[in-house]
């Protein structure tokens, strides 16, 4: 597979003023700005639409899915209070864009994708950019049992519920950040694990995901 990656003056200074369009849309965090300024997000584009790539859009990426719009990126990864070395599951990896971030956050990612060519296309493309998390395809719906206990867990697309199989995958302490609602919108929820049956639920602002589809999803 042949990538033709440039990352130039142009591409840099779109990245600069994304960060200042996050910045003003109240992302807070420096070390997740600066991890948007960092990772090249025009290389999950066609080249054709680069000029839409730090755009703060969500965009179509292939199989029906899109990559994340940056700010509920950035608000996401905000939310997880990411410290280096922990260990990260992502459920959704799409074409890779928040695998990059939680990365550069210093997280030991596990990354779970249930549509084949995304999944193909992702393993070859994040290598390539430097990125080796760790790649399932599956359900992730159900976590990664396999790998569990988790510090923290991103979903990111839409569930009708909590999956309480991914509060059992969570060690004490850790936090589950997931999107909930119906098929049209959902409410961002953060629960964090204080005891072995016991969490602390907060309830956030309302976005728009593609639907978690799966055995504990819809
Ligand atoms: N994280 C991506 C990014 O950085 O732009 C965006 C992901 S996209 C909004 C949501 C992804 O979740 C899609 O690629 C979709 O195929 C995937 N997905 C939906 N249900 C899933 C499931 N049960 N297990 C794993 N992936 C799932």
């Amino acid at each position: 597979m042949a990538y033709k990656f440039i990352d130039n003056y142009r591409e840099k200074g779109a990245r600069k003023r994304l960060v200042e369009v996050l910045k003003k849309k109240g992302i807070e965090d420096e070390q997740v700005l600066q991890a948007i300024g960092k990772v090249p997000r025009h290389y999950f584009f066609d080249e054709t639409f680069w000029v839409q790539a730090y755009k703060d859009i969500a965009f179509p990426i292939g199989e029906g899915q899109t990559i994340s719009q940056p700010y509920t990126v950035a608000y996401q990864s905000e939310l997880l209070h990411i410290h280096k070395g922990q260990k990260v599951l992502e459920i959704g990896t799409g074409c890779g864009y928040q695998t990059c971030i939680l990365m550069e956050l210093g997280a030991e990612v596990y990354t779970i994708e249930r549509q084949e060519k995304l999944y193909e296309r992702t393993i070859q493309v994040l290598p390539y950019m430097g990125y080796r998390p760790h790649f399932f395809l599956g359900d992730g719906s159900k976590g990664i049992e396999a790998h569990a206990p988790y510090d923290k867990i991103i979903v990111t697309a839409g569930a009708p519920t909590v999956p309480d199989v991914l509060l059992r995958q969570l060690n004490i302490g850790g936090l589950l950040v997931i999107p909930v609602g119906n098929e049209q919108e959902q409410k961002m929820v953060t629960i964090l694990k204080v005891g072995e049956n016991d969490y602390e639920k907060v309830v956030l602002d309302t976005f728009r995901f593609v639907p978690l589809v799966g055995d504990k999803a819809w």
